[in-house]
């Protein structure tokens, strides 16, 4: 490096020290020579980045030695990964090329870093939102070649996640969205369960610190209660166990913050509640002369000896494994003090598999190993990337929906099993079978019963498809199913459907012609779509064949002679295409990324106007986020909306910093629901709490009383969080009142 050096002593000894703990921990690289590439690739990586700092101010290279570290370390890759880890910002940030990669290391490292690298070539700034979807396209692309660039992929993302401060503010909601709405449930899907709680709760804690930081402080807070009983708990299955002569570690985690979120979220309950439950994993050295499903049943019926069993919480990945590879026994059985305790049975291989996830898949896998449900679902992503949809935004949310979809399994008459993905219609099914038995049906048997093909199946249930020589795939089809592959068939057979009418009715439109002696020429054609206001060919030829249009007046069209109309129309329609981009960048310069925008009330012909999203209908003291629509307002969302967080993901560029400036005038409409047992006086004592003792201003209250239980909902305008929160204690303090919460979707 002929270059100044910025760097000092202090960061020099850093990064030899990160260094370090790498190569001093290495595990799976003992093969002759992979200490001295991997060490190649360290001087390489670290003169490209040489006076390269993050935004924290350490040295850049720290960030692709913690990548090396978690690819080797968390995720038990071996030194080809480490090395492509080492380089996998070069070819992006530095002069180091992808050729010099090839030369230096050879092609199968360089294809690794290419596919790690950014799609390249110039996307111009309105698209954004199919670059990054074209990007994670392109990342997936690899999954053909090579599973390591994904799993690379995720630790880059988790030591980035880790580190988010060091990454410039604009990008942070950005990566923390992608990281909720992609990341996580990939790394789920690979069986990485570790970095997958790891990464739910980074993205988390940046996107909603308050609630982080509550959860977090009250986990703390009964960590000596949570360890003590855990200690009570384990001792007699240690004892049983140990005089077995088992070999076994038993342990016990708390649940990360993220679920505890979710779930006080989905049951709607607090914080106490989801705590409760309590998890302890025994991992078992296995004897190999016994299978390890037999151990796993032996170690169950030990503990269940001690603590009787909850009978609906019996869940065997042992006997049929989880698609993504995972296999345990879990069980949950009364412990100490009246708390349920659920237990994870699991051997070395299985909880490696669990932990570690693909990787540790491979390794364990022989040659006689039938076929993972793992190896079937990534069958699928591949005949998805080879027959890719042609919107990269549809592909993105078709992807999306194969990560979360949990299967069900399905039987043919013959007994065969078929996995679908939940919500899966009789369609799905009759496709998967065969395209032609799909293209074909009209009616399924779903366990002997007749039910139409948009029915949606069950785990377990016996289908079989009636069809028909005479029935044809509608328009509608597409909404009876999921799978991508029935999607394809259907959009297929439609496309052929098509291009037959445009055929027949082209055929028609020149027998017509010739009865007039015209022949058809392209300036003929041109004045016919411009005659039955036609945006193109196929669609003329399509409307002559459904009858749409009449050529009644052919005669007279085609003589007509040539206006200025044609020019006219496309001018018009350039120039209108023109001034909307113009208006765009207008729009996008004025704002500038790293101040927040202020909300303040709404005001005629103010630069900028704001609208309060109704997915989840924000009012000041609501942590918020902004997006700026391509063409109107700022709309504000809550991170938490699901809405936003897909925005976040596919247009982050997008998302803007916003402040809530102080309302005095104006209010928010707000929503809250509540229940309770229902008496004489309970809503007569509500509405008084609301108008009389707090003078909030309410527009609309709904009750219903059904059975002695009392259901509403109450719209008010309120200023702030504080007004809310102080009506919902008010209220919930009455009696009888069971239940009062804020609502944040009014169109539930
Ligand atoms: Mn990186």
């Amino acid at each position: 490096m002929g270059n100044k050096d910025f760097f000092d002593e202090e960061d020099k000894k850093l990064i030899q020290a990160e260094y370090d703990s790498l190569v001093n921990n290495l595990i799976r690289c003992n093969k002759p020579g992979d200490r001295e590439v991997i060490d190649k690739a360290f001087r390489i990586a670290n003169d490209a980045h040489w006076n390269m700092r993050r935004k924290s101010g350490e040295p850049y290279i720290i960030h692709p030695i913690s990548v090396a570290k978690i690819v080797n370390q968390e995720i038990g890759l071996g030194a080809k990964s480490i090395i492509t880890a080492l380089l996998h910002d070069v070819v992006e940030d530095t002069d180091y090329t992808l050729d010099n990669v090839k030369r230096d290391f050879g092609p199968k490292i360089a294809s690794l870093i290419d596919g790690l690298t950014k799609i390249s070539g110039t996307y111009n700034k309105e698209n954004t939102a199919s670059m990054q979807a074209e990007n994670f396209r392109k990342m997936l692309l690899t999954l053909s070649d090579d599973m390591r660039v994904i799993l690379i992929k995720i630790a880059d993302r988790l030591h980035n996640m880790r580190t988010l401060d060091s990454m410039p503010e604009h990008k942070r909601m950005k990566i923390a969205g992608e990281t909720i709405f992609l990341y996580a449930p990939l790394a789920h899907r690979l069986g990485l369960y570790a970095i997958k709680s790891e990464l739910e709760d980074l993205s988390f804690k940046f996107r909603q610190p308050h609630i982080y930081d509550e959860i977090s402080a009250k986990l703390k807070h009964s960590e000596k209660k949570f360890y003590a009983l855990i200690n009570k708990f384990s001792l007699p299955i240690i004892d049983k166990l140990s005089k077995a002569g088992t070999q076994f570690d038993i342990s016990g985690r708390p649940k990360s913050i993220f679920s505890i979120w979710k779930k006080m979220q989905s049951k709607n309950v607090p914080f106490e509640e989801i705590y409760d439950v309590l998890a302890v994993r025994v991992v078992f050295e296995p004897d190999p002369g016994i299978p390890e499903k037999t151990q796993c049943w032996n170690i169950y019926s030990m503990i269940t000896d001690s603590y009787l069993p909850k009978p609906d919480r019996l869940r065997d990945w042992v006997s049929r494994p989880k698609p993504n590879g995972y296999e345990a026994l879990h069980v949950t059985v009364m412990g100490p003090e009246g708390k349920w305790v659920e237990v994870q049975i699991r051997s070395r291989r299985m909880d490696e598999i669990a932990e570690r996830g693909y990787a540790a898949h491979w390794k364990y896998k022989g040659d006689s190993a039938q076929e993972n449900e793992l190896d079937k679902w990534i069958k699928k992503i591949r005949a998805m990337l080879e027959n890719p949809l042609e919107d990269p935004m549809e592909f993105l949310d078709e992807f999306k929906m194969n990560l979360f979809s949990s299967e069900i399994m399905v039987f043919t008459p013959k007994g065969t099993l078929v996995s679908l993905p939940k919500g899966a219609s009789a369609l799905d099914f009759a496709y998967e079978i065969h395209t032609e038995i799909g293209n074909k049906a009209i009616g399924a048997k779903i366990n002997y019963k007749l039910n139409p093909i948009s029915a949606v199946l069950m785990s377990g249930d016996q289908v079989e498809i009636i069809t028909s020589d005479i029935a044809k795939p509608e328009k509608e089809w597409l909404s009876y199913v999921r799978t991508s592959k029935a999607k394809e068939a259907i959009k297929d057979a439609l496309k052929t459907e098509t291009t037959n009418r445009i055929q027949k009715g082209m055929e028609l439109l020149e027998s017509k012609l010739k009865e007039l002696g015209v022949s058809p020429n392209a300036e003929v054609v041109r004045k016919l779509m411009l005659a039955y206001d036609v945006p193109n060919k196929d669609e003329l030829y399509s409307g002559i064949e459904l009858g749409i249009i009449k050529l009644d007046n052919l005669k007279k069209i085609v003589r007509k002679t040539p206006g200025k109309n044609v020019i006219k129309y496309w001018e018009l329609k350039l120039i209108g295409s023109k001034k909307e981009t113009r208006e765009e960048q207008d729009k996008t310069e004025k704002i500038d990324r790293n101040v927040p925008f202020l909300l303040r009330e709404n005001v005629e012909n103010a630069e900028q106007s704001y609208e309060i999203a109704e997915c989840c209908n924000p009012i000041p003291g609501d942590e918020v986020l902004g997006y700026r629509s391509p063409d109107g307002p700022i709309i504000i969302h809550k991170p938490k909306c699901p809405v936003a967080i897909r925005i976040m993901s596919n247009e982050g560029n997008r998302i803007i910093a916003v402040k809530w400036a102080i309302h005095k005038l104006v209010s928010f409409l707000a929503r809250i629901e509540m229940s309770g047992i229902d008496r004489i006086g309970l809503v007569n004592e509500i509405t008084n709490i609301i108008s009389s003792e707090l003078k909030v201003n309410m527009t609309n209250i709904n009750i219903s009383v059904q059975n002695g239980i009392f259901e509403g909902t109450i719209d008010i305008y309120v200023h702030h969080t504080k007004d809310l929160n102080n009506l919902i204690l008010k209220i919930s303090n009455i009696k009888g009142i069971e239940n009062v919460k804020r609502v944040e979707d009014f169109s539930k």
